[in-house]
């Protein structure tokens, strides 16, 4: 049976001995955030993520949103548990205390956000969309629109959406329609349709803030067009309540593969008021700076499932009795021995571990790297950070996501037919797991992004944020010969990036084709080699802690390290090979010969 318990004691391995989170209470505003208060906050978060959000998990599945005259209603349970959820204030936790949220660090809603999407992603999409809709209205909303509508948000009673999407446009948003005419009172019409809006529509909130991009009637073709709105379900009235009814409404949701307890929704704008948020033709740009922080939680829902799939198929392969070990039985009184003897199983189960492992280590540092480039009182500091978090972002929601999905895969696989069939809940991580690949940002369009506008972006300078810390940590490493068997797998995948980086900067500059061709292995060599570090700085850690009481974790934690190096690392070279293939093999086929 799918089971999930909040993996605690490693969150606390990777906050406190790995990247020392709380340095963090050393930024202004954050000095509440001291170790006490984290862990305080993470065993209540996980307690509310077992009891209250995973049990609804399957029934949610199961019972879907329904559709009727407009009105959208969640899965038996949700509303209780988005009221709890909200009056617990987990929604808030990074809001600013300014506006009614608890000011705690972004990264804390990074742990946060994995145990709610490892126990109910469709659940999670709710509160992660209100919070995309609250760091585009923090950036970019006048004062008046702040004051008026962030409150709300962070008292959960309004959610949140952002609607790009329309039936002809999706990654390329150059090709949106829908149109904003200016009235006389410095408010807009809205017109237009979107489809595939998340949390559109739902019974969970008393009123809906949209966020919407459109086009002014002066608006230059493309993508240097486009203007974000918001535009509220419900128009509030002057105290601030919820008052009429605006003129958007949903008017149909989608069935579909996975999350189906998430609303996805067609939104139908028809001359809706509306107020613009930041510049005229200047949307894309507000949209590009809360991309980070929507990409990175889409990476870390890839990390939420893979990390509850381990966890069933863990489960499921000590109680599942069939064959004998290879090396005779391990359990001679019972007619079979339990499937974690056999190699293939544990092959299996300790890709998902040792990927799982090294992302949640990746996706905390990067997460801390958004509240030091918010935070931190040294400008430098805060730019350096803010590139890291840049460059890391579209290689943790592409790398994650795939993860994701080939974590939940393998968890179908550890039980055998029984992993195929939905009685124990394992199919469902796969369904579930496939969107994260897509929305966001399809994880091709990630790798796009890193090759085209990261890799070359101020001569690298990104690139060097990253690469630096690597080299000097490997230089330092060099002489322990008790870290030889990670840091020298390690260099050896760092100069097969450094390889690929330099073929990337030679051939795609003459050709963007070139480019476009090598982009996702460039993108998945990137996170082996990211991942890979995050390993050598965890078996650094482990290797000091091999007696005492937990000794036990950190022998478990040097074992799945030297996984990783030997059985996962290696993948490298073949990614290398790849993109010095360049786009002839792609692109020789003509399109008619397809
Ligand atoms: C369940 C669900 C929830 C969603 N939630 C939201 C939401 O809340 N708000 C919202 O606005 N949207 C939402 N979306 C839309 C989602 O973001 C888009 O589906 C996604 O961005 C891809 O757009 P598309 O489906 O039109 O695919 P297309 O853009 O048509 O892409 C099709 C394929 O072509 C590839 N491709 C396209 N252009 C290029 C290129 N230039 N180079 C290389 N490859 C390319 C893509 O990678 C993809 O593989 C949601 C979608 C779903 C299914």
């Amino acid at each position: 049976m799918a089971t999930y318990e909040a993996p605690l004691r490693d969150m606390a391995f990777v906050l406190h001995e790995l990247l020392d989170m709380e340095q963090l209470a050393k930024l202004p505003g954050y000095e509440e955030a001291t170790r006490d208060l984290i862990d305080a906050v993470l065993e209540e978060g996980a307690k509310f993520c077992e009891n209250e959000l995973f049990p609804l998990n399957r029934s949610g599945d199961e019972e879907g949103c329904t559709y009727e005259n407009g009105v959208v209603r969640t899965p038996k349970g949700f509303k209780e548990a988005y009221a709890a959820f909200t009056e617990g204030g987990w929604h808030a936790l990074s809001f600013d205390t300014a506006y009614g949220g608890q000011g705690l660090p972004k990264a804390l809603n990074v742990v946060l956000e994995e145990m709610i999407c490892a126990a109910n992603l469709s659940f999670g999409t709710y509160p992660g969309l209100s919070g995309g809709a609250y760091n585009a209205l923090e950036l970019h909303g006048s004062e008046e629109l702040k004051s008026r509508y962030l409150p709300k948000l962070a008292e959960g009673t309004w959610s949140g959406t952002m609607c790009l999407t329309e039936p002809q446009c999706g990654t390329d948003l150059g090709l949106i329609r829908s149109k904003a005419e200016p009235g006389e009172d410095g408010s807009y019409k809205i017109t237009g349709t979107k489809i595939f809006i998340t949390a559109g529509e739902h019974d969970l909130a008393e009123n809906i803030l949209h966020l919407v991009l459109a086009r002014l009637p002066d608006a230059p073709e493309g993508i240097k067009g486009i203007s974000l709105f918001l535009v509220p379900k419900f128009l509030p009235k002057e105290n601030g309540s919820a008052g009429p009814r605006n003129g958007v409404q949903c008017s149909g949701i989608e069935h579909k593969m996975g999350i189906a307890a998430s609303s996805t929704c067609v939104m139908n704008f028809d001359e809706a008021t509306g107020w613009l948020v930041g510049e005229p033709h200047r949307g894309m740009r507000a949209m590009f700076t809360m991309m980070n922080t929507a990409r990175l939680g889409v990476g870390v829902q890839g990390l939420g499932l893979s990390d509850v799939a381990y966890q069933g198929a863990c489960a499921y392969a000590r109680e599942r009795l069939q064959g004998r070990a290879l090396t005779g039985a391990k359990n001679a009184q019972a007619a079979a021995d339990p499937i974690i003897v056999h190699p293939d199983v544990r092959r299996m189960l300790l890709t998902m571990r040792a990927n799982t492992e090294a992302a949640r280590a990746l996706a905390y540092w990067i997460g801390m790297q958004v509240d030091v480039s918010l935070k931190h009182p040294d400008a430098e500091v805060r730019a350096e950070a803010e590139d890291l978090l840049a460059l890391m972002t579209p290689i943790i929601k592409a790398r994650f996501t795939d993860m994701g999905f080939e974590s939940a895969n393998l968890g179908v696989q550890v039980y055998g037919g029984h992993g195929y069939i939905r009685e124990h809940g394992m199919e469902q991580y796969v369904r579930d797991a496939r969107i994260t690949q897509i929305y966001e940002g399809t994880n091709g369009i990630q790798a796009l992004d890193l090759v085209g506008r990261k890799l070359p972006a101020h001569t690298g300078r990104m690139l060097r944020r990253f690469f630096h810390p690597l080299a000097d940590f490997l230089e330092e490493e060099k002489s322990d010969p008790a870290m030889a068997e990670f840091t020298k797998p390690l260099a050896k995948a760092f100069g097969r990036l450094q390889e690929g980086t330099t073929w990337i900067a030679q051939n795609g500059l003459r050709d963007p084709e070139e480019a476009g061709a090598a982009a996702v292995d460039y993108l998945r060599l990137f996170a082996l080699v990211a991942m890979g570090w995050m390993w050598a700085r965890m078996a650094k850690l482990a290797l000091a802690r091999q007696d005492g009481d937990e000794a036990a974790f950190y022998k478990a934690k040097l074992a799945t390290g030297r996984f990783f190096m030997t059985r996962i690392l290696p993948e490298s070279a073949a990614r290398l090979e790849a993109i010095k293939a360049g786009k002839a093999p792609l692109m020789e086929l003509a399109e008619a010969a397809f």
